[in-house]
């Protein structure tokens, strides 16, 4: 069947935003979805897992008119809190300049929202549990999938959009002959994930800061936590697979048990008490959830072309999927989004130009957000307990509160969405390398002068525009 509809892959975050943006323009828009429909399924809409919005996904939010909504029910985080083994804690702001911190959102909430959105519009029509299983990128038409009944048929509209996530079947499609000489590329991390939960308080309320992403940085691994809107925290633990601090050394029991009887509970609990000592009290259901939760991978997918002449596009994580550590992943995928929107509205319906175009001007971005997002898992797994680090983001939170136009390299890639992700890597090296330098020799940073470091920060030609 053809029509001129465009098909959507993937009903996630991206592809949910990017069915809101089609429809706004008046243009068709078919979403197929692998998944049930979360919005009836209790288990998606229980389980609080989080994400950091900030200004970029903020920016797609507000031009399809969604910001205020989802702002509402957001937990402003103003900075990493810092735990040590013994307990202390300190806040390292993320900017010193007010206005500038990040958001907690919930990730079905923000879908459901996203979803329920775009079904406003007529033009738009979401189909669930239809899975793509192929795609001809010579004649456009997708393989569909019906997940309930095991029948399989053909779609094929004006064009295709993949937001099928970091496993996307079109994807695979183009790459295993679909697009001559496809160039792919997957990293994993030695570390994968682990999602744990505090509660919230008896009778509501935080148990630890609200208004923080709290992070026990241990070198080799980390536990980060960020705030729910209903007083609970989602934990994520980011482990090596394997090795004497990895899952495995907990999963097989072995970890701190001394030639005693390997056992994965004794293990688990040695662990927390040795790092986190002050969790253990919070995460209530620790064993059961570490143990019942799954263990994610954590990789960076780069490949390219990205189209399939004008039949086919990756957009999102299909195209870019970056590791966690920047908490861009969806924020670089809405803007995918809003910048596709703004060729859509140059271009009009031309979508081989629009996507020859969006390839030109995303991919040195999305590459730049991906290996910074690398990069920073180090910096918030080390330097956060690195005194030299430590004395560099005092620095730099100095220099926010009193020179308008200083930008730390955090606060280039989350808060100035007009500035693009490749600019932000460049400029940013070039300042944390410097800084880095300055703090190197100095005990007490209140002792700088903030106009000589500002004076040698413009001589790289690191000076923007206030917002
Ligand atoms: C632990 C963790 C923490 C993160 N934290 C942050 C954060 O704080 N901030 C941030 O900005 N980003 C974060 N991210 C990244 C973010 O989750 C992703 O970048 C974002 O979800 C990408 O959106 P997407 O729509 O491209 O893909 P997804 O959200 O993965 O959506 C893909 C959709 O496609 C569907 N699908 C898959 N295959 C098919 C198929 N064959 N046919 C039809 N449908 C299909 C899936 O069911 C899903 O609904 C985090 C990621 C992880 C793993």
């Amino acid at each position: 069947m053809s029509n001129e509809r465009v098909i959507v892959v993937g009903a996630g975050l991206a592809g949910s935003l990017l069915a809101i943006y089609l429809a706004k323009r008046g243009i068709g828009v078919d979403v197929y979805e692998a998944r049930g429909d979360m919005r009836l399924s209790e288990a998606a809409a229980g389980r609080s897992i989080n994400l950091a919005l900030s200004d970029r996904g903020i920016a797609a939010l507000k031009e399809v008119g969604m910001d205020e909504y989802m702002l509402r029910e957001a937990v402003p985080m103003y900075g990493r809190l810092v735990h040590s083994t013994n307990g202390a804690t300190k806040l390292l702001p993320y900017s010193g300049r007010e206005g500038e911190y990040i958001n907690s959102v919930s990730r079905a909430g923000l879908n459901i929202a996203l979803m329920n959105e775009a079904e406003k519009y007529p033009e738009c029509g979401f189909f669930f549990n239809r899975r793509c299983v192929d795609f001809d990128c010579d004649t456009g038409e997708a393989f569909i999938l019906d997940e309930e009944s095991g029948d399989e048929r053909t779609v094929k509209g004006a064009t295709l959009i993949a937001t099928d996530g970091a496993g996307s079947a079109v994807r695979r499609a183009m790459m295993n002959g679909g697009i001559p000489r496809f160039n792919y590329a997957q990293d994993f991390l030695e570390h994968g994930y682990k999602e744990l939960s505090i509660p919230p308080a008896d009778g509501g309320g935080f148990r630890m800061e609200k208004n923080a992403l709290h992070i026990w940085a241990r070198h080799s691994f980390m536990m980060i936590a960020l705030p729910n809107f209903d007083g609970s925290y989602t934990c994520t633990l980011f482990l090596a697979h394997e090795g004497e601090n990895s899952f495995a050394s907990i999963g097989s029991g072995t970890y701190g048990q001394d030639g005693a009887t390997p056992d994965p509970h004794a293990a688990l609990e040695a662990f927390f008490e040795d790092h986190f000592p002050d969790s253990l009290p919070l995460i209530e259901d620790l064993h059961e959830e570490y143990f019942g939760n799954p263990t994610g991978d954590l990789g960076t997918v780069k490949c390219f072309p990205w189209n399939a002449g004008g039949k086919a596009l990756l957009l999102g994580d299909s195209a870019h999927a970056v590791v966690p550590f920047y908490g861009q992943g969806m924020n670089a995928s809405f803007e995918d989004c809003r910048v596709l929107n703004g060729l859509i509205g140059e271009l009009g319906t031309d979508w081989e130009q629009i996507f020859k175009r969006y390839s030109e001007l995303r991919k040195q971005n999305t590459d730049a957000i991906a290996d910074m997002a690398v990069e920073n898992f180090y910096e918030m797994r080390d330097a956060v307990a690195d005194p030299i680090f430590v004395r560099k983001r005092e620095l730099e939170t100095m220099l926010e509160q009193n020179q308008p136009d200083y930008f730390s390299k955090y606060s280039m890639v989350t808060f100035r969405e007009d500035l693009p992700y490749s600019v932000a890597m460049e400029r940013g090296n070039a300042q944390d390398r410097l800084l880095m330098e300055i703090c190197k020799d100095v005990e007490d940073v209140s002792l700088l002068d903030p106009e000589e470091v500002l004076g040698k920060i413009r001589s790289l030609g690191n000076q923007f525009p206030e917002k």
